[in-house]
């Protein structure tokens, strides 16, 4: 197969790159940044995700970064551990019954040097595409400098604000939050003043609903944040709410704190002639349950399975099924995820805790909850 161009050397690009590579098709990867980015953002990877980046041969690289995290736990603020899930009851689903916990950013640059290993592929930086035109069966990208890179499909995966699919005029409809979200990565061991944590906590409240979760360098913490207030207020009162979590005495040492709007939106189409759109080019939403890198890795897979057919027909059939999925499974989990957490009726809250107590006591319970909360179920068939 003739040469694919891929927007963004993002998780979901260099995934999508390393899966063609691996199947003999060269990759040109446009990356308009100077180098992979470093920031610290998705950090949780679920079980088929581990499956998909094992089959690319990086499985053991990755394992080598991240902590293995075999549960996760809900929590309310007030009453402390409600049920702690364990991942161990999908040991007959997955061979990597667990989350492992590692930032995107370990992840890219492992993506990167198998990629580059592979005759044909290039990654070109400081490559911003601005525009596409297709021709036959060829599309092109094209730089706002006039550079251009052409291939026989485009893989869009240029981030949320994706040129790709701004060139290919595809809507991007949905909804964005009304709070902004604030993640503090602190350098403390939060097992110390909280031994009961898992390394994935979600912790109910009607008002300061947060998430507790674990990195390999960090603990972080993600609070809800008006979105009216001024930055530079929300920063100041930062110490103030992490001591709502716990109070060590002492401010907390934070690490680094960003603030971030949050969307729900899928792409009017995924597939517009020979480009694809994928990852957050194609989809975002809320990060509570750590589902768009995944389900962006899963685009990329899906996507080199389907253009190595050759069959533009099973591309096409590809594209619409991973859009499905954004908008029947990821954006419904997601978005369930975060009204369950806010909830403010104390009769629904405490019917919600009491079946989360309920299924983490009850192993088949505890697997068909976990099969949907892990992606298996988006994947393929399971059976009770
Ligand atoms: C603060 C934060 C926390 C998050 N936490 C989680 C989490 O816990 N779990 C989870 O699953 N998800 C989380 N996400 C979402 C997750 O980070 C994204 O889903 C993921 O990064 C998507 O990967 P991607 O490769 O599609 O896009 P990106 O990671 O955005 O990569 C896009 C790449 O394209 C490049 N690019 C952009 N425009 C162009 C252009 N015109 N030309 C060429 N290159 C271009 C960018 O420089 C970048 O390298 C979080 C996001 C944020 C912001």
């Amino acid at each position: 197969m003739s040469r694919v161009v891929v927007a963004g050397a993002g998780p979901v690009g260099l995934t999508a790159a390393l899966a063609l590579a691996r199947k003999g098709v060269p990759v040109t990867v446009l990356e308009s940044g100077g180098d992979l980015a470093a920031e610290s953002r998705a950090s949780t990877f679920h079980p088929p995700t581990l499956e998909m980046l094992d089959d690319l041969g990086i499985g053991a690289e990755l394992h080598d970064r991240g902590l293995l995290a075999p549960t996760f736990a809900y929590r309310d603020r007030a009453a402390g551990l409600i049920a702690r899930l364990d991942l161990a009851v999908l040991a007959g689903d997955t061979r990597f019954p667990y989350r492992l916990q590692c930032e995107q950013s370990k992840l890219t640059p492992i993506l990167r040097a198998h990629l580059l290993r592979h005759d044909g592929c290039e990654i070109r930086y400081d490559w911003h595409l601005a525009a596409v035109t297709q021709t036959g069966d060829t599309v092109t990208a094209r730089s706002a400098d006039g550079r251009t890179a052409e291939g026989s499909w485009l893989i869009g995966a240029d981030g949320a604000h994706s040129a790709t699919r701004r060139a290919t005029g595809t809507g991007f409809d949905g909804i964005t939050y009304p709070e902004r979200f604030l993640v503090a990565s602190a350098d403390e061991d939060l097992t110390a003043w909280l031994p009961d944590l898992a390394a994935v906590n979600y912790v109910f409240d009607p008002v300061e609903w947060c998430v507790l979760l674990r990195t390999p360098d960090h603990w972080r913490v993600l609070l809800p944040t008006p979105a009216e207030t001024p930055d530079e207020v929300e920063y100041a009162r930062l110490d103030e709410r992490l001591r709502g979590v716990f109070d060590p005495g002492r401010p907390w040492r934070i690490a680094h704190a960003s603030m971030y709007r949050v969307h729900q939106r899928v792409a009017a189409a995924f597939r517009v002639g020979r480009v694809l759109l994928a990852g957050d080019a194609a989809h975002v939403n809320n990060p509570l349950g750590g589902l768009g890198m995944n389900s962006g890795i899963h685009d990329a897979v899906a996507y080199a399975d389907a253009l190595a057919t050759g069959d533009p027909a099973v591309v096409d059939a590809a594209a619409a099924h991973r859009r499905r999925i954004a908008l029947e499974y990821v954006q419904s989990v997601s978005h369930q995820n975060y009204e369950r957490l806010r909830a403010t009726d104390p009769a629904a809250r405490a019917t919600y805790l009491d079946s989360l107590r309920a299924t983490a006591a009850d192993p088949v319970k505890a697997r068909a909850s976990l099969l949907r909360s892990s992606m298996i179920a988006s994947l393929r068939p399971v059976t009770a």
